[in-house]
């Protein structure tokens, strides 16, 4: 799908892209099957709002049954999506992460501000507690699932407490990683009339701030997979050593290890024996 119909003050994709349009669930599961058959084992659905899929066509195709419908074709091992959008995240689509058994547990979940001010000058259409509660409730559903996110740092009218809060935020989900920006105008959008413009000096100062501690959650989060098998989906040779192969968790880290080039495309259990920041190391 492509479009967007949400409006958030600072992004230009509704007027670059238009409003939502999804493509009929029948020739997206069709694709997939195609590619099953040439030997594809993961697919990723990619919507600027993805999990909005459906809802704009009459006849209301949600994304849980998508994901549902392409969970039973043969041969795809690993189901991705990106973007989310938080309120958009319906109880059934959760709960596919229970029920997909293909339906990878990570999810791409940008909160961009800690603080209801700034989500409201936002309009992301979410608060804080929303999106926490949304959080718990996928913890419950499967509680070994990645959560990463987006944060956009000086957004007019961001103050200290303001700041403050996403940290705060950020501490109490301690996300697998982060994706963090200054903010930037974007000629055309709304945001371009707010008051409160932040001072250069102190985004990059927040930013940083807020950088250093995502890694220390990263690490963190990362090293609880240390002594777990996991499976990897090997994806090609590792740009630090010609004798290793890499591919990704399910979760979607990168892990590398010895192994055979005639392993690239197939998935293995490989034992987790240490993990960086950017990736782990392990064993087949
Ligand atoms: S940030 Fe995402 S949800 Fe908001 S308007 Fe842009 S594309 Fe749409």
């Amino acid at each position: 799908m492509q479009g967007c119909n949400n409006y958030c003050s600072y992004c230009v994709v509704p007027y670059l892209r238009g409003p939502e349009e999804s493509r009929p669930i029948r020739d997206i599961v069709e694709e997939v099957r195609k590619l099953a058959d040439y030997g594809i084992k993961e697919v990723t659905l990619l919507g600027q709002n993805v999990n909005s899929y459906g809802q704009a066509n009459s006849g209301r195709t949600p994304f849980s049954l998508l994901l549902r419908m392409i969970g039973q074709v043969k041969g795809i091992e690993r189901i991705r999506f990106t973007t989310s959008h938080p309120k958009d995240l319906s109880d059934d689509l959760m709960q596919c992460f229970a029920d997909v058994e293909a339906l990878c547990e990570h999810i791409h979940l940008p909160v961009q501000s800690g603080s209801d001010k700034i989500l409201k000058r936002m309009n992301r259409g979410y608060n804080r507690e929303q999106y926490l509660d949304k959080v718990d409730r996928l913890r419950n559903i499967r509680p070994d699932i990645s959560i990463t996110s987006d944060v956009i740092v000086g957004f007019p009218g961001e103050t200290d407490e303001s700041f403050e809060a996403t940290i705060a935020l950020m501490r109490k989900v301690r996300f697998d990683n982060l994706f963090s920006f200054k903010y930037s105008e974007r000629e055309g959008t709304a945001a371009v009339g707010l008051d409160g413009k932040v001072p250069e000096e102190i985004k990059r100062e927040r930013l940083q701030y807020l950088q250093n501690l995502q890694e220390q959650h990263t690490l963190e989060r990362n090293k609880t997979l240390e002594g777990h098998t996991e499976d990897i989906l090997v994806e090609g040779t590792s740009k630090n050593s010609e004798h290793d192969i890499t591919g990704r968790t399910r979760s979607n880290k990168i892990v590398n290890f010895r192994g055979r080039k005639d392993l690239i495309g197939e998935t293995v259990p490989v034992l987790i024996t240490k993990a960086y920041l950017h990736s782990l190391r392990g064993d087949i």
